[in-house]
């Protein structure tokens, strides 16, 4: 069985025409997908019964249960969700002033090993499909419709467990869905993808021709440090990253955000601070400083305030754009992984 929803509309219609349909079939699903929410094919009325029924016997709409609701003080929400297989995923809501602001898994666990991350502390079980990842939002889409009505999701973050260019062609797909106008119709400014760090993919993804925003983890000036803290360093180091980088900026003519973990005495520091400011005076990215949430899977600490601000002074004297992430749903388990874990007893 098929599920619709993993589908971009190009595929659709590949389909449609190899099922003996019109081309524009695809696009009268896509709105009994994504504008009306069908649940089911017996809705869509302006399909013939009889290829209803051969929809029904090949393809499903189905969708992740929610295993765990959880809602903070400030609005955030955050799902566990339940796929077909079992699996578990997070999926976070933020709510920002612009807008709601979703955090989508990309990966059930993930294999990048960065040591501070309790995502990735049990590898990688496997990749979301596109109709999984599109599943996130629609989730939490019903969510919002049944608690505020008219609210929806409105941007998209895939910073959420799992490495996208490690799943690359079902995130592809999944932006291509989200993005489309008869799909979610989610603005390409309003998404932005999180990568650890992979070359191949950052150059590819230039290629792509999306308007999509693009954040690289950093969290490290220099290949010592970096690869003591990201084991993609090793494979990846900061010089083949920024190669692709550059790419990317010039391909693109954007710039990318740099995300830097602050870890208490470890990349927190005056010297790290001038080494970062070197790394990325040539390019055209700033810097989006993010507080640690501890866990105690582990011995990091979270840097002081006094030493958060110190931090963004010196990027900011050096001549980088720099701001600091404002933090979610510190009354939940907020750090990334943390609910996941903690429900499967890990
Ligand atoms: N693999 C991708 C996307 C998932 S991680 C990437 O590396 O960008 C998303 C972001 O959350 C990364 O910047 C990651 O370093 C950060 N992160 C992981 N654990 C964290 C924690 N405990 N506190 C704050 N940020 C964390």
């Amino acid at each position: 069985m098929i599920n619709l929803y993993d589908l971009e509309i190009h595929k659709l219609e590949e389909l449609m025409l190899s099922e003996g349909q019109k081309k524009y079939r695809a696009t009268q699903l896509f709105i009994w997908l994504y504008d009306k929410k069908a649940k089911t094919f017996d809705e869509m009325s302006d399909i013939s019964l009889s290829f209803r029924n051969t929809l029904k016997e090949k393809y499903t709409l189905d969708i992740p249960k929610i295993h765990t609701y959880q809602k903070s003080k400030d609005g955030t929400i955050k799902l566990l969700l339940e796929l077909e297989d079992g699996a578990k995923v997070e999926t976070v809501l933020m709510r920002y002033t612009y807008g709601n602001a979703i955090c989508i898994s990309s990966q059930v666990g993930c294999n990048m090993g960065c040591t501070f991350c309790s995502s990735g502390l049990l590898g990688k079980q496997r990749n979301l499909t596109t109709a999984e990842m599109v599943g996130e939002i629609m989730v939490m889409n019903e969510v919002l419709r049944e608690e505020n009505q008219g609210q929806r999701v409105t941007h998209v973050v895939v910073m959420g467990t799992g490495e996208p260019f490690d799943n690359y062609d079902n995130v592809l797909d999944f932006i291509k869905i989200i993005n489309h106008q008869k799909g979610l119709a989610i603005g390409a400014r309003h998404i932005t993808v999180s990568t650890c760090g992979i070359p191949d993919g950052i150059k590819k993804y230039a290629k792509e021709g999306l308007q999509t925003n693009l954040a690289i983890s950093l969290h490290a000036p220099n290949d010592e440090l970096r690869s003591s803290l990201m084991k993609i360093n090793k494979a990846y180091p900061l010089k083949e990253l920024f190669e692709a980088i550059r790419e990317y900026e010039q391909v693109k003519d954007r710039r990318v955000t740099y995300e830097y973990l602050l870890l208490e005495g470890i990349n927190d520091t005056k010297e790290c601070a001038e080494q970062l400011i070197e790394l990325i005076k040539g390019t055209m990215g700033y810097v989006n400083l993010i507080p640690y949430n501890e866990t105690n899977l582990n011995s990091y600490k979270r840097s002081s305030n006094n030493r958060v601000h110190a931090f963004l002074d010196y990027l900011m004297k050096g001549g980088v754009k720099a701001t600091i992430r404002k933090e979610f749903g510190s009354d939940i388990d907020a750090a990334c992984g943390q609910l996941r874990a903690k429900v499967e007893g890990k």
